[in-house]
């Protein structure tokens, strides 16, 4: 499948039908790029197999955004000639967010994870207890949760609390990711919201090693930023993994040089992450002796504004549909 010959597809159609069944024959869900995605495991180097891929989609969806532009310019011209017309549907844009979690998602689908979700009010005992987080442990104090009724219910704070359900309703072995709102009782300016999103990723079978969770984070990375990105693991303490681990890499705007972006220290931290703790499995009735489990999380509202030079953290949960990140 060559890009030029898609192109020269792309370009010959003359009205927005037309446009919708190209895209739908390349980028639909049973089309002819996510097919070869499937092709992906049997490649002689899946990586760039996948890194080749995942830049043709791309390409093609930037032609065929920008064709529709033209397919309508041309409509109103027709229109103004009193030509009859075929409606285009409206062209918007994903809310920056949204992308991300649909970028992470896909790098997650094609490393066999589910996509999984779980709501956001909660009880104590999911959004904590079952976290090794009992009632009279200081880490409860890094987080100032919104409660609905104390001392009870309360709004998630972290998407680890979306790894509870998920131990608690699935027999391992299991691989699954998911994006999730969480909220904290922060006071908002610039920098800080009272929603933030996460993203978190969590796998149990047997025989899981510290190995196959660096393993897994580093290929996200590159698949996110391309195979030249440096990461560093530093030791972390969080209390629902033993050991925990903060991934950082290295700022992609300066290369490490340092840079208003990475507050110039070279490194952006990147989420926590670690092998899941043994109490976290006994109280999900998981024996630790038999599966082990690694979980790693990140926050997702400083990455995508890093990505849109959005400056400013209230822009990216206010109200106004016009607004648009500058590219
Ligand atoms: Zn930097």
């Amino acid at each position: 499948m060559k890009l030029e010959e898609i192109k020269l597809e792309i370009d010959s159609c003359q009205t927005s039908t037309d446009l919708e069944n190209t895209r739908i024959k390349y980028l639909g869900r049973s089309g002819l790029i996510n097919a070869e995605f499937s092709k992906i495991k049997t490649a002689a180097d899946p990586k760039a197999f996948g890194l080749e891929l995942n830049k043709l989609k791309n390409d093609v969806e930037n032609l065929i955004t920008e064709k529709s532009q033209t397919v309508e310019s041309i409509i109103n011209d027709k229109q103004k000639s009193g030509l009859p017309a075929v409606a285009l549907a409206k062209v918007g844009h994903l809310h920056p967010l949204t992308a991300t979690e649909r970028q992470l998602n896909e790098v997650f689908r094609k490393l066999g994870f589910s996509i999984y979700h779980s709501p956001e009010i909660v009880t104590d005992e999911y959004n904590f207890e079952r976290l090794n987080v009992p009632s009279n442990h200081p880490a409860r104090d890094m987080q100032d949760s919104i409660y609905i009724k104390e001392p009870q219910v309360l709004l998630r704070t972290q998407t680890s609390t979306i790894e509870s359900y998920l131990l608690a309703n699935h027999q391992p072995p299991f691989r699954a990711a998911f994006p999730g709102s969480v909220y904290r009782n922060e006071k908002v300016n610039r920098s800080n919201h009272f929603i933030f999103h996460q993203y978190q990723a969590v796998v149990v079978e047997k025989g899981v090693t510290m190995k196959d969770l660096i393993g897994t984070m580093d290929l996200m990375f590159k698949t996110l930023y391309g195979p030249e990105v440096v990461v560093r693991y530093r030791c972390k303490y969080y209390p629902e993994v033993e050991p925990g681990v903060g991934p950082d890499m290295q700022c992609f705007k300066c290369h490490g040089a340092g840079c208003p972006l990475c507050k110039y220290a070279g490194w952006i931290e990147m989420g926590g992450s670690g092998m899941i703790h043994p109490n976290v499995l006994k109280k999900a009735n998981i024996d630790p002796k038999i599966y082990q489990g690694f979980a790693f999380g990140m926050g997702l509202d400083r990455w995508t504004m890093a990505q849109n030079n959005i400056s400013d953290i209230r822009t990216l949960m206010g109200g106004n549909l016009a607004y648009k990140p500058n590219k």
